[in-house]
């Protein structure tokens, strides 16, 4: 990132976009043409993605287990969609078939649904869905935010119609860039408001459902078709640095392998998780969903739960987060994503947690959380070497 900055136009910088593109396409393991950044965080490419979608009065199932499902309730309401929603406990998923189930209901233009929900560190298992829309000519919006680049994602394989990636968490590069990719059926979308736009729509275009333009100028994907294809038409001006940054985090994710990257993640998870145990701590959720780039944990009794975390930031330089709404102070949720997903982390957060709970008066095992996660990683060497 701290490379001279070029011009958007230069061609150095064009063939670094066009490098961004083709790996982009491998990480989301689809062959789409439309694969590229738009510049912001995360939340911008599920804003572009649904600005580009929604016309005012369109139906739009939103299924939600955690926070970030009312995060496109909120986009979809101001885009004038008509949100229908369906709810399940967090720290669960839904069961496939009752969303299927609610999609014949409503019959929406669009079902949005996250894939690993950080908030409750749960992971909605994707392919049924994909299918049941496919065959219901519905078009799937997948927020990946969290999962990207951590576990698996298949784009083409579970028909997922547009998904969005994340910058900051397992691809580990700063925030200010989101990663999204779509399809033929949303580029047609597109495509045909576009020309909605231009006042040449035709009857077919008005009968596919297609009468009001974009409304977002900054979020318009058909304007950033043309400002990613080789016309290069002027949209904004392309964050440089931020390019620079995803150019390198999709090298890395791809020298690695997403096989070996997904297993990683988990290895990096059981290690986690084996330590927390055996210190006698519960571990909060679904194990049947957990997603494998945050584990939550239940605070436990009697123990200020902010008060272990600063503990951990101002004497271990440890991070963990809290939780949100219901979940505030009952939980903990930490991250083993990209760069952060290693060895030294999790016995480092484990060595601290552990120091930490006793500081605050809690009743834990001691002295045996290092050594069951330890025991996970002298377990996955033997197995990778027989
Ligand atoms: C972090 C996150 C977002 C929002 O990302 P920003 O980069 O903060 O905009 C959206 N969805 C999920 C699932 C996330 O974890």
């Amino acid at each position: 990132m701290s490379l001279p900055i070029l011009g958007q136009f230069d061609p150095a910088f064009t063939k670094i976009m066009n490098e961004v593109m083709v790996m982009l396409r491998a990480s989301f393991q689809t062959k789409n043409h439309w694969a590229h950044p738009i510049d912001g965080t995360s939340r911008a490419g599920l804003e572009a993605m649904i600005a580009s979608l929604i016309e005012p009065g369109d139906r739009m199932l939103v299924p939600i287990y955690g926070r970030f499902g009312d995060l496109f309730v909120e986009i979809g309401e101001r885009y004038g969609a008509e949100i229908h929603t369906l709810n399940c406990p967090w720290g669960t998923v839904f069961d496939p078939e009752e969303i299927i189930a609610e999609i014949k209901k409503v019959r929406p233009k669009v079902v949005a649904l996250v894939h690993g929900e950080t908030s409750t560190g749960r992971m909605q298992p994707l392919a049924e869905v994909g299918k049941a829309c496919r065959e219901l000519d519905v078009l799937l919006v997948v927020d990946a935010v969290a999962t990207y680049c951590g576990a698996d994602v298949r784009a083409d394989e579970w028909n997922i119609d547009a998904l969005i990636g994340g910058a900051q968490k397992c691809l580990s590069i700063p925030s200010g860039i989101v990663p999204l990719t779509y399809n033929d059926r949303v580029d047609q979308v597109i495509k045909r408001r576009k020309k909605v736009e231009r006042g040449i729509a035709t009857d077919a275009d008005r009968l596919a459902g297609s009468s009001t333009p974009i409304r977002s100028n900054y979020f318009d994907l058909s304007q950033l078709q043309d400002y990613w294809s080789e016309r290069r038409l002027n949209h904004h001006t392309e964050a440089t640095s931020m390019e620079y940054a995803l150019h390198e985090g999709l090298r890395l994710v791809l020298e690695e392998g997403l096989e070996n990257r997904f297993k990683r993640h988990k290895v990096n998870e059981a290690a986690l998780m084996a330590g927390m145990e055996a210190m006698g701590l519960r571990l909060f959720g679904d194990p049947k969903c957990k997603m494998p780039t945050v584990t939550c944990v239940s605070v436990p009794d009697g123990v200020n739960a902010d008060e272990v975390r600063d503990i951990l930031l101002n004497h271990f330089a440890i991070e963990i987060a809290g939780s949100f709404g219901a979940l505030q102070g009952k939980i903990w949720r930490i991250g083993t994503m990209g760069y952060a997903c290693r060895e030294d982390c999790v016995l480092h957060v484990l060595a601290g947690l552990e120091a930490a709970l006793i500081r605050c008066g809690a009743k834990i095992d001691r002295g045996k959380a290092l050594q069951a996660a330890m025991d996970v990683y002298v377990q996955e060497l033997a197995a990778v070497e027989n």
